[in-house]
């Protein structure tokens, strides 16, 4: 990452030096050069207003003494008769040189007064320009002089520019170090010290993402503390009816028990294996519903049918308790895995008729409120204080441990429950009262 933004400041830097550079000299060249044909027409004027060329065109012998005083070293003088033959050059011998009738300054100085331009010097890098001025008498003036081209300028100024270049690109390559230290420093200050997330400093851009991971962490801590409370907390669940059978066996073993005792030693194993059973279900249940990704069948549901099923089915348990259990309400139609909604119903069920009086009653009904297909069960047993309401849907809670040891309970139950109302996106709510009764409502 460090590298690549040293590298995409290094581009954009040498980007912007090559057309800085290019703008530069086109913009300095272009005023250069029209300074340069401003001071050979300001020459060429001066020159003519001195009168010298027309008094050396009346007086032709003394015209190289006359004119030779005018030689100078930035401009070239040449003066050119009505035919194109030279006159004068302050640089050559006249006489030497070629007609200039056919040069386009020269023509255009006799058709317009004046003519100007730039051609290719013999030196290297050099353009020369003329400027031609028509005089009184019909000659004609040029005035040029030999200027730098633009590559000239360039190829000049080409080592200042590298060097400036050079300097520029380590500015980036530092700039571009400090940057990414600086933008890097929250994360790797957080991913040292993830506990203390909250402490480290960060940058406004940087908050969301910081926020994030730190509630994820947060999030893992949870679960990472969740799993292991419940793994100490089936460990311990298991252990203590293996414990019990253990010491039933140990007293078999050493031929310790009477006849009489010998029913109720196989009933208490019976119990305790009973208990084991249920509990390894309840955790396979539980680590199903866990695992949001296995397939489930949704389907539309008559919750009404669904619940009178599951009253059937649960009628022989609650007459072992002597608990009148009982059905009403309409017909509703949920989306739902049918199985799973069975299970959480027998579950409500086997609670409302577990934690009852004697000769207490269960009712379960499906009613519509606010447009929501609710179930009820409801029970005239020894309720809930207010202070476990909360608790009871937590896995392995139990109000009561030895009443829920006695039916057979694993604590496991609501928890269950709860998981399966989250998966159908129900909401669960709970009544109850000490000694009155308990109504857990689903709302769907
Ligand atoms: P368990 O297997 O112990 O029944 P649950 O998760 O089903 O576990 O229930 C947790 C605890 O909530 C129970 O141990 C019991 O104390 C309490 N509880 C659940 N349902 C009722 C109810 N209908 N009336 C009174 N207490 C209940």
């Amino acid at each position: 990452m460090k590298q690549r933004i040293n590298y995409c400041l290094a581009l954009i830097a040498l980007i912007a030096i090559i057309t800085a550079t290019i703008a530069i000299t086109f913009i300095f060249y272009g005023q250069f050069q029209n300074q340069v044909k401003k001071d050979l027409k300001q020459n060429a004027k001066l020159l003519m207003q001195t009168d010298i060329f027309q008094n050396a065109y009346t007086n032709k012998d003394d015209m190289s003494d006359l004119l030779s005083s005018f030689s100078s070293d930035t401009f070239r003088i040449t003066w050119i008769d009505s035919d194109g033959t030279v006159l004068f050059d302050d640089e050559k011998n006249a006489s030497g040189l070629s007609n200039h009738i056919d040069r386009p300054e020269i023509q255009n100085a006799f058709k317009t007064g004046e003519g100007e331009i730039a051609r290719h010097s013999d030196t290297f890098n050099m353009d020369t320009y003329y400027y031609a001025l028509l005089l009184d008498n019909g000659t004609v003036l040029r005035v040029s002089t030999e200027a730098i081209t633009i590559l000239g300028v360039f190829l000049s100024a080409l080592p200042i520019i590298v060097v400036i270049s050079i300097l520029i690109l380590l500015g980036c390559v530092f700039i571009g170090h400090l940057l990414t230290k600086q933008l890097l420093r929250p994360i790797r200050e957080m991913a040292e010290n993830l506990d203390n997330s909250h402490t480290v400093p960060t940058y406004k851009e940087l908050e969301p993402f910081v926020n994030k991971i730190r509630i994820q962490h947060e999030n893992i801590l949870a679960a990472a503390k969740m799993r292991q409370d419940f793994t100490a907390n089936v460990s311990h669940e298991l252990k203590t009816p293996i414990t019990a059978i253990s010491g039933y066996c140990e007293l078999m073993e050493n031929g310790l028990i009477t006849p009489e005792s010998e029913v109720h030693i196989i009933h208490q194993i019976h119990r305790n294996t009973d208990n084991l059973l249920s509990l390894i279900t309840d955790i396979i249940q539980l680590s199903e519903l866990d695992h949001h990704e296995l397939p489930r069948t949704f389907e539309t549901v008559d919750l009404y049918e669904t619940a009178k099923e599951c009253v059937e089915n649960q009628l022989a348990f609650a007459a072992k308790y002597h608990i009148n259990l009982s059905c009403a309400g309409v017909s509703a139609s949920i989306h739902a895995d049918k199985g799973l909604i069975r299970e959480m119903i027998d579950n409500l069920i086997q609670n409302a008729v577990k934690y009852n009086t004697e000769n207490g009653s269960v009712r379960v009904s499906v009613v519509m409120t606010d447009n929501h297909p609710t179930l009820c069960v409801k029970d005239t047993g020894i309720g809930i204080s207010p202070e476990n309401q909360e608790r009871i849907f937590e896995r392995f809670y139990r109000v009561d441990k030895s009443r829920s040891r006695e039916t057979g309970g694993t604590g496991l139950g609501l928890a269950i429950v709860k998981h399966i109302a989250q998966i159908h996106s129900a909401e669960i709510s709970l009544e109850s009262a000490i000694g009155k009764g308990t109504s857990i409502f689903v709302s769907f």
